[in-house]
């Protein structure tokens, strides 16, 4: 027992100082580029393009930790799951990201289960706008430990859904630099998505509750590997029941969302985390995904590890959707709306 604390107190000393370094580093590269340039207002192309070199360093170093056979498939109410939470609290604090309510946890009772969201805040510039909220979303649970196939058993959950998660996290960091958005954002890790969107659907109906404005959720689940021969670079659930996809596309002057036909078959839009804030607040909540089906073979299998992952994939993934969160955050109208 003792042995465990002593490990896990060096291993978060060990992240501080990893993520210090990191801090250090970016803020080097940053001072750089500033002088380079001569000037201090946020460009155009700063918003479009955080370093990309740092960005997969970093994608890769999160998601190898979120994924490691040390957190025993980061099930609700273990062990396992609570050092990813604790690792994402690091996250927020080291980007000057606020906790939402008192802390960053919004803990519930899930069976005889503790489940754990975290909810880190970005306040809106706008004395107005900053009342409407934007919730960028990801579930960080996943099944655990399974039966034992060739020798292992962990479900590490890597594409599922630690690939969201370190998504969610670059986006907060990346917000949190440019520190530019007129409306609110909430940057949302939920728990028990494995057992029924249950983290989720408890948020949803709290905040609803408590009188939220929100305009919009975008939830991000298994971003970790490319699709082949599409001409959009992920998909959206719910594709046709709202123009997010349009808006997006034409605030990335580019296409970035796209309709994949069997995420309709298999109902996703009804499968993760953006399904209670729809039925909740009735406004456009969505997922973004590039697991199609046919390009990975291991949804909730022991096998679904970091080395499967595309860490170039998943950086241009969040690189790429930065500006048409940008628009969202900024827009002076609630542009996305449902389809009536
Ligand atoms: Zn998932």
């Amino acid at each position: 027992m003792r042995d465990f604390f002593i490990f896990k107190a060096m291993r978060n000393a060990l992240y501080k100082i990893g993520m210090l370094a990191a801090l250090v580093i970016s803020t080097a590269c940053n001072i750089t580029q500033s002088a380079a340039s001569e000037k201090t207002i946020i460009s155009e192309r700063d918003i479009k393009a955080p370093n990309p070199v740092i960005l997969e360093a970093s994608v890769k170093k999160n998601l190898e930790y979120l994924s490691s056979n040390e957190l025993h498939g980061r099930e609700t109410g273990t062990e396992g799951i609570e050092e990813a939470a604790v690792f994402i609290e690091i996250m927020f604090e080291e980007n000057n990201i606020k906790p939402y309510y008192k802390t960053y946890r919004d803990t519930f009772e899930v069976g005889n289960k503790t489940g754990c969201n975290l909810i880190g805040y970005l306040e809106g510039s706008d004395p107005v706008l900053k009342n409407e909220f934007i919730i960028l979303g990801a579930h960080y649970d996943h099944i655990g430990v399974g039966k034992v196939i060739n020798g292992d058993s962990i479900a590490n959950g890597a594409n599922d859904n630690a690939s969201g998660t370190v998504g969610v996290l670059e986006l907060a960091k990346h917000f949190s630099k440019i520190n530019d958005n007129k409306r609110s954002l909430l940057f949302v890790l939920f728990s028990a998505e494995e057992m029924g969107l249950r983290g989720s659907k408890q948020l949803a109906e709290k905040l609803n509750s408590e009188g939220l404005n929100l305009y919009a959720m975008v939830n991000f689940e298994m971003i970790g590997v490319p699709m082949q021969d599409k001409n959009y670079l992920a998909y959206v659930t719910g594709f046709e029941g709202s123009n997010l996809a349009e808006k997006f596309n034409e605030y990335s002057n580019s296409k970035i969302l796209g309709f994949l036909p069997r995420a309709n078959e298999f109902k996703l839009f009804e499968r993760s985390d953006n399904y209670p804030f729809f039925q909740e607040f009735n406004v456009p909540s969505q997922t973004i995904s590039t697991f199609d089906f046919t390009n990975y073979d291991y949804y909730h299998h022991v096998s679904d590890e970091a080395e499967k992952m595309d860490f170039s994939h998943i950086s241009n993934l969040i690189q790429s959707v930065i500006p048409g969160l940008y628009k969202m955050a900024n827009t002076s109208e609630k542009e996305i709306k449902l389809n009536q």
